[in-house]
């Protein structure tokens, strides 16, 4: 098995994780609904992704419908 050669020092060890910080979500506000949603992302709530709609919500595809 494999043995550092050298005691990590709490100095060192502090140093490495000084960068392991979780970083807070920068969410944005939906264009079309004002839900917050994550940047660069198609809103969850209303499927609107710039300004256009790029996802059908799952209540507004009627299934039978379509089969007939
Ligand atoms: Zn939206």
């Amino acid at each position: 098995m494999a043995v550092p050669q050298n005691r990590t020092t709490r100095s060192r060890r502090n140093m490495r994780r000084a960068h392991d910080a979780l970083v807070a979500a920068n969410p944005a506000e939906c264009a079309n609904c004002g839900e917050l949603k994550r940047p660069h992302h198609v809103c969850s709530a209303c499927g609107h992704y710039d300004s256009r709609e790029v996802v059908a919500l799952k209540q507004e595809v009627d299934l039978d419908e379509d089969a007939a």
